[in-house]
């Protein structure tokens, strides 16, 4: 992706208050970040774990969301991120709820999928880092079709989440 500056970051928030946009914790090194391998910027607040964040860039420019963990899964059976089609045994995946921007009448005020639980699926789709103990589905993509897919994903969610009709 593009890279941001800080102040891009926070104002492309769309699911919380200004304030909170302006106090939220980025994740360290933005200076340094390798913004060419990031397919959207995902990480958890250092000091607050139950909370994480994702930048998706989309064709009306760059879209936070604030993500909140509902569920981390602690074992059982696996679990397939919704944004990257990762497989993750046990605590690998968190069920994640975003409140949408605009509650209305006789809709959910909020949205939630299953993600990574360290969002990091730029990481599993470019195969930087793998899931331990587990095999993943056999998938002929390649990582071009896989970053595309990831990117697709999590555009879609952040389309659903705005959705005003
Ligand atoms: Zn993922």
């Amino acid at each position: 992706m593009q890279p941001l500056t800080e102040s891009q970051i926070r104002s492309s928030f769309i699911n919380c208050s200004k304030g909170e946009a302006q106090r939220l914790n980025l994740p360290a090194g933005l200076a340094t970040w390798e913004w060419p391998a990031e397919i959207f910027l995902g990480w958890i607040d250092p000091k607050s774990p139950q909370r994480g964040y994702a930048v998706v860039e989309t064709e009306d420019g760059p879209r936070g969301i604030v993500l909140t963990k509902t569920e981390q899964r602690s074992g059982g059976s696996a679990q397939m991120c919704q944004f990257c089609m990762t497989l993750h045994p046990g605590s690998g995946v968190a069920l994640y709820s975003a409140a949408r921007p605009s509650a209305r009448k006789g809709r959910h005020s909020s949205l939630g999928t299953y993600l990574c639980s360290n969002l990091r699926c730029s990481d599993y789709t470019l195969g930087r880092r793998r899931p331990q103990g587990i095999r993943q589905m056999e998938e002929t993509m390649t990582l071009e079709d896989r970053r595309e897919r990831t990117l697709a994903k999590a555009r879609r969610f952040v389309a659903k989440l705005e959705d005003e009709k």
